[in-house]
């Protein structure tokens, strides 16, 4: 019998107990998972981690599980998960909000390859709030978020937004976390 493998793409910049959640869950249901870095070179100047860097920290968070490899992709979502005999795209989903997005891309990939299953799971209710951008925002703030992502993921942060604030880099996220 075939191994029943999926794929969860994303950008991961960076990656929080959020995705870790739907990564753990979603090695329960299926024989291999591959965490799939989104790496759009029209989106490099816009991302805070450059691919090999979100992609060595999921490496390093998620090393201690054997069925779940991590690798970076460029192009369509389903022509990598044909490429790489997946079954699934995995998607993990937070609030109502997430939901009409998530609807409206699982249509279109099933239009584009309809062989292939959205799977979507729920993480815990502990991580429902977190997003990337509001890790990105915090930190760039210097608020701890040791309790969103893993120690590599904040001493990352912090490195990365020190290197900035010395080469002054503006960060310009959104302001509803200033004062
Ligand atoms: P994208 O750029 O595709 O939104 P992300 O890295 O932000 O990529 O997220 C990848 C996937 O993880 C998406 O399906 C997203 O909904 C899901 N996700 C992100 N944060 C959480 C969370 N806190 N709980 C559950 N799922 C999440």
């Amino acid at each position: 019998m075939s191994i029943r493998r999926a794929v969860y793409p994303g950008s991961f910049d960076p990656a929080h107990y959020g995705h870790i959640d739907i990564v753990t869950r979603a090695a329960r249901v299926f024989d291999e998972v591959i965490v799939a870095v989104y790496a759009n070179p029209a989106k490099a100047k816009s991302v805070l981690f450059s691919v090999d860097e979100r992609v060595g920290m999921l490496r390093d968070v998620l090393g201690h599980m054997p069925t779940v490899k991590v690798a970076p992709y460029y192009g369509l979502t389903v022509d990598y998960v044909r490429q790489v005999g997946a079954m699934a795209v995995i998607r993990g989903l937070r609030v109502f909000s997430d939901f009409e997005l998530e609807f409206r891309m699982a249509l279109a990939n099933r239009r584009l390859a309809p062989e292939i299953e959205v799977v979507t799971f729920i993480a815990d209710e502990r991580h429902l709030h977190i997003s990337s951008s509001t890790v990105r925002e915090i930190a760039s703030l210097g608020g701890d978020v040791s309790t969103m992502v893993p120690p590599i993921v904040t001493a990352a942060l912090t490195a990365k937004f020190k290197e900035r604030h010395q080469n002054g880099v503006e960060t310009d996220y959104m302001t509803s976390l200033h004062d």
